[in-house]
């Protein structure tokens, strides 16, 4: 199948009901983030791009790779007395 651009439209398209090729495609792309449900394995959690910033955002690890890093931004100023 040709799209109206001329690019050949690949069968994986076409096999679930696409008459376009990627590059003509206006559909936002997902990106995705590892969703730990278990802790064995995870899973990808899809989301759009405003989403996946806010996630991103809100999830991202700063300072230390300790808990207590991740939580407080100057943990070695505490005073342990
Ligand atoms: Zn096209």
């Amino acid at each position: 199948m040709i799209c109206k651009c001329g690019s050949v439209i690949s069968q994986a398209r076409i096999d679930i009901g696409l008459s376009i090729c990627f590059d003509c495609a206006d559909t936002p792309l997902l990106r995705g983030a590892p969703d730990y449900g278990h802790k064995t394995g995870a899973g990808l959690q899809l989301m759009n791009q405003p989403a996946w910033a806010d996630f991103k955002k809100k999830t991202r690890r700063s300072g230390k790779r300790s808990c207590l890093g991740n939580v407080c931004q100057n943990h070695s100023t505490i005073s342990h007395s």
